[in-house]
């Protein structure tokens, strides 16, 4: 089941599409656990999905979205949940460190960055009903579901 959402601009060709649902509860994906074996995403990552961990756990992928405080725009990453098997689970952030849209700085872990669906679809109303957020024309709606 997902859902895309966006809008398209015909006259200066910019545009966004959010996928939402996307990749949900992907079980222990290749790439990221040779990254946090590698120490991409820290040195905690990096012994549990080292050689010989301390316990064992799987990880779980989600994409995500989260919403800049500076330029009020939405960019893309994904959230690990890493588990062991006493069903303790601790969360892990991918998203780039700095807005792609403004450049600025973003701490991704604060309060209110993070989106959720209906954000999402928030701030694409918002768009569809006031145009275009480079040039103001007309946008296109992008909505599709599918399961
Ligand atoms: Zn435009
Ligand atoms: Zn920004």
């Amino acid at each position: 089941m997902g859902r895309k959402l966006g809008w398209h601009c015909d006259s200066c060709e910019k545009g966004e599409v959010f996928h939402l649902g996307y990749g949900a509860n992907a079980l222990n994906p290749p790439e990221f656990v040779a990254e946090a074996a590698r120490g991409d995403h820290g040195s905690l990552l990096k012994v549990l999905f080292g050689e010989n961990p301390p316990v064992k756990v799987d990880v779980r992928m989600r994409g995500a979205h989260f919403h800049c405080p500076y330029c009020q725009r939405i960019y893309s990453g994904k959230v690990a949940y890493v588990q062991d098997d006493t069903g303790a689970i601790f969360r892990h952030t991918i998203a780039p460190d700095r807005c792609p849209h403004c450049n600025t700085v973003v701490d991704n872990e604060a309060s209110g960055v993070r989106v959720r669906s209906k954000g999402i679809q928030r701030y694409v109303d918002h768009i569809w009903a006031d145009g275009c957020p480079f040039c103001g024309a007309e946008v296109e709606r992008i909505d599709m579901t599918w399961s």
